[in-house]
């Protein structure tokens, strides 16, 4: 599968359609989920093109990929959610549920 720049997030990060964003930071971009499962529902993608999570931690670089995170970090204390539960969760291929094929990862919180 290659990469497809017309997906929906893609066109998000080139800001040709809107979103509710939350987070941006060099390298992710945070918004709204459109049809939330919880009360916070929120998507975090890497601003870089990945398709899925495996092609990210297969080819993304070992930096790329620590920043990514320690900014994920931030998001959480950005939403004050340090201390509250939430979930992440990515779903991989059409099988596990990806619908949309930029890497993402749901941030799920009922508090
Ligand atoms: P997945 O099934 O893991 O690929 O998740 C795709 C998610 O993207 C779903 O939860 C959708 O509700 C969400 N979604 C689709 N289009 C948009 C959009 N334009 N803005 C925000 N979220 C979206």
């Amino acid at each position: 599968m290659i990469y497809d720049n017309e997906n929906i997030f893609a066109k998000i990060l080139r800001s040709e359609i809107p979103c509710e964003k939350i987070f941006e930071d060099e390298y992710i971009f945070s918004f709204k989920d459109i049809n939330p499962k919880t009360k916070i529902h929120i998507l975090i993608i890497p601003k870089k093109p990945y398709i899925d999570i495996l092609d990210f931690l297969e080819n993304a670089d070992a930096d790329y990929q620590s920043n990514f995170w320690i900014s994920i970090n931030k998001l959480v204390l950005q939403l004050d959610l340090k201390n509250k539960g939430f979930q992440i969760k990515s779903n991989k291929g059409k099988e596990g549920g990806q619908e949309v094929f930029h890497f993402h990862l749901h941030l799920l919180s009922d508090s």
